[in-house]
């Protein structure tokens, strides 16, 4: 069942809100302020309708931080100000969409709905799916940073400089942790399943990273 999480202290509000998102289908959960929102957030609804001005915690801070935890869940924001839209849709804040109060229910389900529809689906063909800053050594997955170790971050830098080409275990061995190889991959494999499951890859039907039995690895762009 989808799960959203709406986070809106003003009860007119949040509860002729939360029956319709309930009438779509959605199961919703209702939390009143900024702490118990994070919180929740990062247990992985599949959207977080939120609220900006919020006790305890206000929602710009909400969801800076959830981006900053690596969550990538779909955030569509309620605003009283029209003015506060530009921080918090785009980069700054790390939210997907917003809606001005007071909003039209429909248009506030419509958005939902997209929302929730990109999250399954995948995203659009301009953006790069996967993109890599080797200066800030930081990684994009859908334009949502995806938090990895060193050795992770190593690891898919390795693969993705090498974009359709296999990479032998012995070269990412050596590559990434400056050892030669002969015997033990179990590392290796170990940190391929982590990177796997931070991009939301599949070993048995994977998009991004290929195991090439007996040689190795490759990455793939996946198809726009
Ligand atoms: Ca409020």
């Amino acid at each position: 069942m989808t799960k959203v999480l709406l986070a809106e202290d003003d009860p007119a509000i949040s509860d002729p809100l939360a029956r319709a998102l309930r009438r779509e289908g959605y199961d919703v959960d209702v939390c009143t302020d900024g702490e118990s929102a994070l919180a929740q957030a990062l247990l992985q609804p599949d959207l977080l309708v939120l609220d900006l001005g919020l006790p305890r915690m206000d929602g710009l801070e909400v969801c800076r931080r959830l981006r900053a935890e690596g969550s990538s869940v779909p955030v569509l924001v309620l605003t009283a100000r029209a003015d506060e839209v530009d921080t918090v849709v785009g980069l700054d804040a790390g939210a997907d969409d917003y809606v001005t109060k007071p909003f039209r229910l429909a248009e506030l389900l419509a958005r939902a709905r997209a929302l929730l529809r990109r999250g399954v689906v995948d995203a659009p063909a301009t953006e790069a799916l996967v993109r890599i800053d080797p200066e800030g050594r930081r990684v994009f997955l859908r334009g949502q940073e995806v938090q990895l170790t060193g050795k992770e971050f190593e690891l898919l830098k390795a693969l993705v400089t090498n974009e359709g080409k296999v990479v032998s275990r012995e070269k990412l061995m050596r590559d990434v942790w400056d050892s030669a190889w002969y015997g033990s991959t179990k590392t290796l494999d170990m940190h391929i399943s982590v990177l796997r499951r931070k991009l939301g890859d599949d070993a048995s039907q994977p998009s991004y990273i290929t195991t090439i039995r007996g040689v190795g690895f490759r990455f793939d762009a996946p198809e726009e």
